[in-house]
């Protein structure tokens, strides 16, 4: 197929004029029979390298996705673009399954959306082999490597069911992946030798990238006020410790400086009406943790802060990735210190729970399933008589846990019996597949490339994330670095 065929192809059947970013050097890959792994951050227009081969194809489009919280809308939105799509997880009722595999053993879809556990149903199966399965999609594929931050042991699964349903080519997508994770996704999903690699839109040519050293609270607050412009667009401060931000917010509102805060201790709703005043407002300086950020496409964040320095490059750089996703110039400042370590290494030694942690975890919601479902982790933490409030490892172990399908997923234990809540017993080979321990150190040798990164004065910064992701190592031109080599 030519190329022209695809932008002709593009404009008879979809409400765009033109491709943006990779997403046709991805699609043109694929007419060329190449396995795919894209490297995309959200916003790069990643669901039309699915959409437009289901709308097109004659046979199925198959995207296999951890995120059960998004299918429904990424089917939607294909519903909306005239694809005939579906997807089937656990949230379905058993009645609605059954009616979505015979429809499927019907062939009457061109796109399905499933989670990988589906695989292990034999009445899936069946259906789906009623189809010829043209591209078998692996959303978030940084899921089949422990490096990759979420890993989910279904995932390793894949190539194997690749092969139950012929062998199809293969598009692996994911937002971020180090180097490691991208070697091991080719290896795991068996494409190693017989693929291209394309990254989309990794290039953030809007963005300019300051770090500043500052090792006090009270220097960082003095840079703050230096740089914040509240006038000029929305703005996103992050920050690793609550306290921390609970301290900045004080301070700004001394100085009258409007603002919404965003963090674990806030109650639900307070933190949706917050989220959403940030989503529906322009000039909003949010102070944040983390977690805010996800999901949220707002065009128009003119500049993002940290105050403390990130776990890793991915993290720092998919946070301030949210600045300036409007194409216009984005400015993004990082201010931080040594003493910042030694909070991130803690961070990381809770995330990662030992082996022993693990299974003592896992004996104790057993035996106590009734008070976690009314109490919720703090009960666990009592249990566990823990002394720093800000320990989380009872959170950790409960991800891992569900990651590994041992325990009911979070999102689900309020509806459920108390008795449902356990799945089975985390077995050896759970903690073969994702090593806590290796996983530790990993974490904190991403941890130090982010401070060398922060600390070093003469190397141009994006340059080095480029490089980090196994890109080429430019020079922006724009970052603090550049700009003090042109003066
Ligand atoms: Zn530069």
């Amino acid at each position: 197929m030519l190329k022209d065929d695809l932008n002709e192809i593009l404009r008879q059947n979809f409400p765009y004029k033109n491709f943006v970013h990779s997403q046709e050097k991805i699609i043109t890959a694929i007419y060329k029979n190449k396995n795919v792994l894209g490297l995309m951050p959200t916003g790069a227009g990643k669901s039309l390298c699915y959409q437009f081969p289901a709308k097109i194809s004659e046979n199925l489009i198959l995207v296999i996705s951890p995120l059960i919280a998004l299918m429904q809308d990424q089917t939607e939105k294909a519903k909306q673009l005239g694809i005939k799509a579906t997807f089937v997880n656990s949230s379905l009722s058993s009645e609605e399954r059954v009616r979505r595999y015979s429809q499927l053993a019907e062939k009457k879809y061109q796109l399905l959306f499933v989670t990988p556990e589906r695989f292990r149903k034999a009445e899936f199966i069946q259906a789906l082999k009623k189809n010829k399965v043209e591209l078998l999609v692996v959303d978030e594929a940084h899921c089949i490597s422990q490096w990759g931050h979420d890993f989910r042991p279904d995932y390793s699964q894949i190539a194997s069911f690749s092969r139950m349903i012929g062998s199809p080519k293969v598009l692996a997508l994911t937002a971020t992946a180090t180097l490691e994770t991208q070697k091991d996704i080719l290896e795991k999903l068996e494409i190693k030798n017989d693929h291209e690699l394309i990254w989309a839109g990794m290039e953030r040519e809007n963005l300019s990238l300051h770090c500043e050293e500052a090792y006090e609270n009270e220097d960082k607050v003095k840079l703050l006020l230096e740089y914040l412009k509240p006038n000029e667009g929305s703005q996103i401060v992050y920050f690793l410790l609550i306290e921390t931000l609970q301290f900045f917010s004080k301070i700004l509102q001394k100085h009258n400086i409007q603002h919404k805060v965003y963090h674990g201790d806030l109650k639900g709703d307070q933190r949706k009406q917050n989220l959403k005043f940030f989503q529906k407002n322009e000039n909003v300086l949010m102070l944040a943790t983390p977690a805010f950020g996800l999901g949220i496409d707002k065009p128009n964040i003119r500049q993002v802060f940290h105050v403390q320095l990130p776990g890793s490059i991915e993290s720092y750089f998919q946070e301030i990735g949210r600045a300036g996703r409007d194409g216009k110039p984005a400015n993004t400042y990082l201010f931080f210190s040594e003493n910042d370590l030694p909070i991130s290494m803690e961070f990381i030694k809770w995330a990662y729970p030992e082996k022993a942690f693990l299974r003592a975890f896992f004996e104790l919601l057993k035996n106590n399933l009734l008070a976690f479902q009314q109490q919720g982790f703090d009960f666990l933490r009592e249990k566990l008589s823990f002394k720093n409030k800000r320990d989380f490892r009872v959170e950790a172990s409960y991800q891992i846990l569900s990651r590994w399908g041992c325990v009911e997923s979070l999102s689900d234990i309020n509806d459920l019996p108390a008795d449902k809540i356990i799945i089975r017993e985390p077995n050896e080979e759970d903690f073969v597949l994702e090593n806590q321990q290796e996983l530790f150190k990993y974490q904190n040798k991403k941890l130090l490339e982010m401070y060398q990164l922060a600390q070093n004065q003469t190397k141009c910064r994006m340059g080095q994330i480029y490089k980090y992701f196994g890109g080429e190592e430019i020079i922006c031109g724009r970052c603090d670095n550049c700009i003090e080599r042109k003066g």
